[in-house]
């Protein structure tokens, strides 16, 4: 029997960042969604690729510009392959990239919409404590407070008084909690002598 339950929480957004910017359609500031799709121009040897977005109020395509009149030879061929299928991990990859994002529009809104999958890699339910270890492989718009909150079936004030007194430590220090989970970040929790650790084991895993 361990003391400690290890466990591996995959978190997956469930919705693509948006650039916000003027529709040229509807007027005004709009969010635009990923419609997942991607159109590819070949001219000569030269190669054009776009994700396509569509505008939230009235969806009015904006082409986001993924290659621009590059020499198609000098486009890996397994990105080649991927645009020309619009392969789905791929466009998935392209949908996720805030830096990209960026560079065309400083207003990019991210849901806090998160699917966990949770496994345990260790340890058992008579443990006195839980290790997490954080899976996002694309950025996700929620805190850590409240992914935290969720997972584990506690309230977000609860999540700070174990902060506060030092049964639950996150990597990244004081303010990880106000901020997103990153890829590989570890939550060490201690839960020796709480009522509810049961339960708080049985939620973690
Ligand atoms: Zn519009």
């Amino acid at each position: 029997m361990s003391d400690r339950l290890s466990v591996r929480w995959t978190v997956v957004a469930r919705d693509c960042p948006r650039p916000v910017f003027a529709c040229p359609a509807c007027g005004g500031d709009r969010p635009f969604h990923s419609s997942g799709k991607i159109r590819l121009n070949a001219n000569g040897k030269r190669l054009d690729a776009w994700l396509i977005y569509k505008c939230d109020g009235c969806d009015r395509t904006w082409n986001r510009p993924i290659i621009e009149r590059r020499l198609a030879a000098g486009v890996p061929p397994g990105d080649l392959a991927a645009l020309r299928s619009g392969d789905a991990a791929f466009v998935r990859r392209l949908a996720f990239d805030l830096a990209a994002l960026r560079r065309k529009t400083p207003v990019i809104l991210q849901s806090g919409r998160v699917d966990v999958e949770k496994v345990v890699t260790g340890g058992d339910a008579g443990a006195t404590g839980v290790d997490i270890i954080l899976a996002v492989p694309h950025p996700v718009g929620l805190r850590l407070d409240r992914l935290l909150a969720t997972g584990l079936g506690l309230s977000r004030s609860r999540i700070g008084d174990l902060m506060d007194t030092g049964r639950l430590e996150a990597a990244g220090g004081g303010n990880a909690l106000k901020r997103p989970p990153r890829d590989g970040q570890s939550v060490r929790l201690d839960l020796a002598g709480m009522g509810d650790r049961q339960a708080i084991l049985t939620a973690a895993g």
